[in-house]
């Protein structure tokens, strides 16, 4: 199968007639890629790079906080799931069959971009696989895939040790490596006791690596209950001994979920305190991330849809805002204020994780803005309708 074309990207310099957050009718004006006025919407003509939004809702760019691009097999004829549940069988099976599809590769990322993009997507943080195996292959495929949109879409990379990070000899080299990409914001990590069977020395590793070469790290934490929170605690220490405040991020979390509510307590309010943030993908069947505790102790919490029909499962639609449905509903959040919440997560709350001060539809933030037809943003999450039209740094990425 070839590679998808390169996207269309055409410059914009007005979004007329949109209501940003559901609010009275304005027009947006755009220059260098942000946004440079909105005033009340006006009656002009409409010119040749101006786009009448007609009374759509106007909200931020979507931010996917946790994306894996890099190997999805998205594009290909149906794959069949036949690996075994545990992390550990999804992992082999992953090893034996991603040469047979291409992965990973330009092309297939380029796929997942593509779809994230329809979605409504300006903004992403993916971690992708590295591993003795394929090297730094899959960041090279990821850059490659990205590099089609000229910097319009905003592709990070975390550079994610799936197999392991001690009990693989080399990993730690290519970490290093790694580390010294422009692409590469954060290194990775996964379960450092289920995984390597080592939690001090995965943690010791990984940290010490970051504070050396000025990166941050995200790792991926599934270990459930206390053995989840005793890496956490680690985590949180060496933060702090190590001046890592606001650049560590513990992706799923599932114990944060899972403790009794004092305990609960405690360990978000040593996450504050070392500026940790937290991402999940809403799984189902689990525990959600107690939002009103997180933000009772000032824990950010970024949303993402993790892999995308992939060798792990054949779900996923690299829709954030779905996700975001999907945190709702499980949670059982029913409230105007909890659902505008759920919507500033997957956009505007979400800036943190993009390495962004300010993501918003505000003067002077970049132009990252999706148009879809809805009331406001809480009927927007609810009935999660096509995206009208999205514009990243400006430029219009996808147009309905
Ligand atoms: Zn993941």
């Amino acid at each position: 199968m070839p590679p998808i074309a390169p996207p269309a990207m055409l410059d914009v310099t007005s979004l007329r007639r949109v209501r940003p957050w559901g609010g009275d009718p304005v027009d947006i004006d755009i220059a260098d890629g942000l946004i440079a006025g909105i005033r009340p919407a006006g009656d002009e003509p409409i010119g040749i790079r101006e786009f009448d939004g007609r009374g759509l809702l106007a909200l931020p760019g979507i931010v996917n906080a946790h994306a894996h691009v890099d190997k999805s097999w998205w594009g290909l004829p149906w794959q069949s799931y036949g690996g075994e549940g545990s992390v550990e069988g999804r992992i082999r099976r992953e090893r034996d069959e991603r040469d047979a599809l291409g992965i990973p590769s330009a092309a297939r990322a380029a796929h997942v971009l593509r779809q994230l993009v329809l979605r409504g997507t300006t903004a992403i943080r993916t971690h992708v696989d590295i591993d003795p195996g394929i090297g730094l292959r899959g960041i090279e495929a990821v850059e490659e895939a990205a590099a089609a949109y000229a910097g319009a879409l905003d592709v990070q990379i975390v550079a994610f040790p799936q197999d392991g990070v001690l009990r693989r000899p080399g990993v730690l080299a290519l970490l290093r490596e790694a580390a010294g990409r422009d692409s590469v914001r954060w290194l990775g990590g996964l379960d450092p006791a289920s995984i390597d069977r080592d939690p001090v020395g995965q943690i010791d590793a990984v940290t010490a690596l970051a504070a050396e070469t000025g990166v941050g790290i995200d790792i991926h934490l599934h270990d459930p209950a206390e053995l989840g929170a005793f890496q956490i605690e680690l985590l949180v220490e060496r933060t702090a001994r190590l001046g890592l405040h606001g650049r560590v991020n513990i992706a799923h979390g599932f114990a944060v979920a899972q403790l009794d509510p004092a305990r609960r307590r405690e360990l978000l309010a040593s996450l504050a305190d070392a500026g940790i943030t937290l991402t999940t993908v809403a799984p189902l069947g689990r525990p959600q991330l107690p939002l009103a505790d997180l933000d009772a102790a000032g824990v950010a919490l970024g949303l993402g849809t993790d892999g995308i029909r992939d060798l792990w499962s054949p779900y996923g639609t690299g829709d954030t805002l779905g996700i975001a449905w999907q945190y709702a509903r499980a949670g059982g959040l029913v409230r105007d204020e909890d659902l505008l919440r759920v919507v500033r997560l997957a956009t505007s709350a979400a800036a943190w994780a993009v390495g962004r001060t300010v993501h918003d539809l505000v003067e002077g933030a970049r132009a990252d803005i999706v148009l879809m037809d809805a009331e406001n943003p809480m009927d927007a999450l609810v009935r999660q309708p096509e995206r009208a039209l999205v514009i990243a740094g400006g430029r219009a990425l996808h147009v309905a």
